[in-house]
């Protein structure tokens, strides 16, 4: 006899208790909502798919990306420091949540920033692990001395910060990463568009793992490849709580192109990248004209506080564009407490895509 009973009870409570992850849903002609590549994938990605030979797919990948590693340490400037290695996931999200696996024991702390990147309590409950948020300084910084204080088993930084969209100060990342009792993450999801970049600093902590990953400037969310950089012993864990075969075989490829391919791979980044820059600045100033004040970005996005962005994003959509609606953030950031914990996200992209968001918020009435 079956037992007559809810299989959802089965389940594991800390899963049974997570939402699931259900973006914005509908389709909209011109879709800001995620920060990724808005002009796409760099051409050298395109030519190495489309030159994939057939037989690629019928055999398994290689284990562990090993051809992504040397091309990788070298994209980061790190080939010549001695012990470093990389390990690959299918997305960054993946070689966070591994990281987790392997160096947290239920019940162990995750501290981190408020508000962050929203994945990193999800994958807290999941590993059983208790999330701790610490509220960003008023300058936006990370609160580097209570997070330290948790005395965490990870502690997570993400520079720059989704989805404020605002850096963080060397200081405060090296305070953490030389002080920190556990593991440190740092996300650098979108450090191909910030003044500044941390991974230097994986080399001189061995606790400390730098993520990256190809779906922001890279233009290859689609494919699912990030990637963590660390010391030899730091990552040769994580590939053990990783498991073999995370990154599909032609999504290897692309990757690699787009590191080894000059004109059509990395250059094509860093140009897209600087052209994000220059139109997320001129978004911003056309922004303010119209009373809307974005906070101060280090990334290819703008995150704007107000009250009425519920509002405004429904507006926004009517005309088919679609931004991320954030409605209960934490409030202890003042920009925050004034608009009541919403705030509107919105990916930077070429002109034309941004010129049809200024229009359509220029005919709704002002405050
Ligand atoms: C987008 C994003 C990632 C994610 O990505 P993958 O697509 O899983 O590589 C990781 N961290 C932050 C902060 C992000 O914004």
């Amino acid at each position: 006899m079956t037992p007559t009973r809810d299989v959802r009870l089965l389940a594991r409570e800390s899963v049974r208790a997570l939402p699931l992850y259900t973006p914005d849903g509908a389709a909209c002609a011109i879709d800001l909502s995620d920060s990724t590549n808005l002009w796409g994938p760099p051409p050298a990605a395109i030519r190495a798919l489309a030159a994939a030979p057939s037989t690629i797919v019928a055999r398994y990948p290689t284990v562990r990306s090993s051809a992504l590693e040397p091309a990788l340490l070298r994209y980061l400037g790190l080939e010549g420091t001695p012990e470093m290695r990389v390990v690959t996931g299918c997305g960054s999200d993946d070689v966070i949540d591994s990281t987790m696996r392997a160096f947290v024991v239920p019940g162990a702390r995750v501290a981190f920033s408020a508000p962050s990147f929203s994945m990193v309590p999800v994958f807290a409950r999941l590993n059983g692990l208790e999330p701790v948020a610490i509220p960003l300084t008023p300058d936006f910084d990370v609160d580097a001395e209570h997070l330290v204080d948790l005395d965490a088993a990870i502690t997570y930084l993400c520079a720059p910060n989704n989805p404020t969209s605002t850096g963080l100060s060397r200081a405060a990342v090296e305070y953490v990463a030389s002080r920190a009792n556990g593991i440190v993450v740092l996300d650098e999801a979108y450090a191909e568009f910030a003044p500044e970049t941390f991974a230097d600093l994986a080399g001189r902590h061995d606790r400390l793992l730098v993520i990256r990953t190809f779906s922001k400037a890279f233009g290859l969310a689609g494919l699912r490849v990030g990637y963590g950089v660390g010391t030899e012993g730091l990552v040769s864990m994580v590939e053990r709580a990783r498991g073999p075969y995370k990154v599909n075989a032609l999504a290897e490829c692309a990757a690699l192109a787009s590191l080894e391919d000059v004109t059509g791979g990395v250059q094509w980044v860093r140009e897209h990248a600087r052209l994000a820059v220059r139109n997320r600045d001129r978004l911003s100033a056309a922004l303010v004209d119209l009373g809307l004040a974005a906070l101060p970005s280090t990334a290819n996005f703008l995150f704007v506080p107000t009250s009425r962005a519920p509002w405004l994003a429904r507006r926004l959509r009517d005309d088919g564009i679609l931004v991320r609606l954030f409605t209960d953030l934490p409030q202890e950031l003042r920009c925050l407490s004034a608009a009541g914990g919403a705030a509107l996200r919105i990916g930077v992209g070429p002109w034309e895509a941004m010129q049809a968001l200024l229009d359509s918020l220029s005919e709704m009435p002002c405050e």
